[in-house]
């Protein structure tokens, strides 16, 4: 096993080395590799023919150059990027990510962990994942779709329904998929309906894709709870965020009967022990496009606490669901102190490895991202299934196989951490589950 560790430890040096300055995908390659040893153990071809190696290096990475007219008439330059990490398991599938604090690192980092969250949900996609340095955040609807338009003049083509296949995360939702279909549509000349999902349902769109991400989330959680002979209904939840993540996972949440009592934007936060207004919060973030400060006008008794920490608010289930890094070791010590008893990560790697160790080390059942939040790409490969057979799915089926793809997951984790002797720890679980499904296709592929 030793020899086995400091090979582990060669190969996170090596993407260290080769990657300098992208701290978010050195600390998503390290919370992976550290839990691989014992599957080289086991599996000697998965060594010699260097998977490890070459699962942590992308197939292809695209930068590119994203010019456009705002409404003054001036010219705006940003930078486009699109990494495919993996096709071993099919087409390059994974989202856009519109933020100003957007790098090639921070791509890498997302394509990285959604190879391993596509192999999981046990659907036929590879993983990927692109976006820009775009802030979407004040910009006119006109802005905003002169952006998308000049962003697919480039993007067009190196996707297509069987290379790779966006879709939204942060920044990127319903509108900017409108926007960017309808330039591929126009550019290509073809009613593509699969190269992107997230669409709306009214043009090849599928039902629940919007609500799938924040639904599989809770979803996951009711399964931990279940291990542990315990329920949804009655528990206080804290959801962090307000964009379409959170808003599904309070949605879910209090259809289960548990009671969401906090949410936040990059502003604030707030605190309503009634339970969260979940109409008005809907009408403030997908209507109005405003600031959860503005709960408060409507509900007086609610608390906004502008830049304050969600993590202080107590409670039972915790479901971070804004961004990377956003729940530190002190927080999770907070949050243990104040009762937590599960934690599921709608976003993708928002609890650091400090707060991820103060978690497991107090016995919280917490779900990484990679595994919880895969509904959403799951519900993407539903839609994809749905646009190749010209097919419209009912809200009720396509939840119940969303569902059902959930469970599977959390079976999947939950097992294959004991078959590995560590029981109950869904981290390991899930980059195993994940790396064995993508190892398998990457040696019957031989060397490519
Ligand atoms: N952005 C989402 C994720 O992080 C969904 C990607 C997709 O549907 O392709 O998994």
């Amino acid at each position: 096993m030793s020899d086995v560790n400091a090979r582990l430890e060669q190969i996170f040096h090596q993407v260290v080395r080769r990657n300098q300055g992208e701290a978010e995908f050195h600390q998503a390659v390290k919370e992976v590799v550290e839990t691989l040893g014992p599957v080289l153990l086991k599996h000697p071809e998965y060594a010699s023919h260097k998977i490890i190696e070459r699962i942590c290096e992308p197939e292809r990475q695209i930068i590119f150059r994203v010019p456009w007219q705002d409404d003054k008439g001036e010219v705006q330059i940003n930078r486009g990027f699109r990494v495919g990490f993996n096709s071993a398991l099919g087409p390059y599938k994974g989202g856009l990510r519109f933020h100003p604090s957007v790098s090639l690192g921070t791509i890498k980092f997302l394509g990285f962990e959604q190879t391993f969250k596509n192999a999981l949900s046990g659907m036929p996609i590879g993983g990927a994942k692109g976006g820009a340095d775009f802030d979407p955040k004040g910009k006119s609807d006109g802005e905003v779709m002169r952006f998308c338009q000049s962003f697919m003049t480039e993007l067009y083509r190196h996707i297509g329904e069987i290379t790779d296949v966006p879709a939204g995360d942060i920044g990127v939702g319903g509108r900017e998929i409108g926007y960017l279909f309808g330039q591929y549509k126009r550019i290509t000349n073809r009613y593509e309906s699969g190269v992107l999902t997230g669409k709306s349902p009214h043009w090849g769109g599928a039902l629940v894709r919007r609500e799938a991400t924040g639904y599989g989330a809770v979803f996951f959680a009711e399964e931990m709870l279940k291990t542990r002979g315990e329920s949804l209904e009655g528990k206080t939840c804290v959801v962090s965020g307000s964009g379409n993540v959170a808003i599904y996972a309070i949605e879910k949440l209090q259809q289960l009967g548990a009671k969401v009592v906090a949410c936040s934007d990059s502003n604030g936060v707030i605190f309503d022990r009634k339970g969260i207004d979940l109409a008005l919060l809907k009408q403030l973030k997908e209507v109005t496009r405003q600031r959860v400060s503005n709960y408060v006008s409507e509900h007086p008794d609610a608390q906004y606490i502008e830049n304050g920490n969600i993590w202080d608010v107590p409670c039972q289930v915790a479901f971070p669901c804004a961004t990377q890094n956003e729940l530190d070791e002190a927080s999770a010590k907070t949050l243990v102190a104040n009762g937590l008893i599960a934690l599921s990560e709608g976003a993708n790697m928002p609890v650091t490895p400090g707060g991820i160790k103060v978690l497991q080390t107090a016995g919280v059942s917490y779900a990484p991202g990679k595994a919880a939040n895969a509904g959403g790409v799951a519900t993407s490969a539903l839609e994809m299934q749905q646009n190749a057979s010209r097919d419209a799915w009912s809200f009720e089926y396509t939840e119940e196989r969303l569902h059902k793809i959930m469970c599977n997951i959390h079976r999947d984790c939950y097992e294959t951490a004991k078959e590995y002797g560590h029981a109950g720890n869904y981290v390991v679980g899930a980059n195993i589950a994940g790396f064995r499904r993508v190892a398998e296709a990457m040696v019957a592929f031989g060397i490519i």
